[in-house]
């Protein structure tokens, strides 16, 4: 990939990087918030049953959108190293190179459409199973 354009996806990642970020300190600093609140609110006789079963519920979105906002994390950076070491916008599986068009639309991305297309089909032959 060119110069000029490695450098174009390299902004790009760095941004939604920053916003991925933001999103990871927002969940924990309301996590934290929760905690010290239900701990306030949960000692004593004012113990509620269905408190705490919103407070699971929600302890429990929470941790969803933690390891999905991780993981996103995770291949953004994948996606910056990538760009460093010169083979972003190559597909890792067929070694082919990966449309512009889809880099700008999922500029993460490490698959070209047709492996993305393959992996899709064996994680839902195999959920059949
Ligand atoms: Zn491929």
């Amino acid at each position: 990939m060119e110069e000029e354009k490695s450098e174009y996806f390299k902004n790009i990642l760095i941004k939604e990087r920053e916003k991925i970020v933001k999103i990871i300190e927002g969940i924990d600093k309301s996590w934290s918030k929760n905690i010290r609140e239900s701990i306030g609110n949960h000692t004593g006789y004012a113990t509620h049953m269905a408190d705490l079963a919103t407070d699971s519920d929600e302890r429990e979105k929470d941790t969803y959108m933690l390891e999905r906002e991780f993981k996103n994390l995770k291949a953004h950076d994948q996606a910056l190293k990538r760009i460093y070491t010169q083979s972003y916008g190559i597909c890792s599986k067929c070694g082919k190179e990966i449309t512009e068009e889809r880099l700008r639309t999922i500029p993460h991305t490490d698959l070209c459409i047709n492996c993305k297309r393959n992996e899709e089909r064996i994680n839902y032959n195999n959920r059949k199973i």
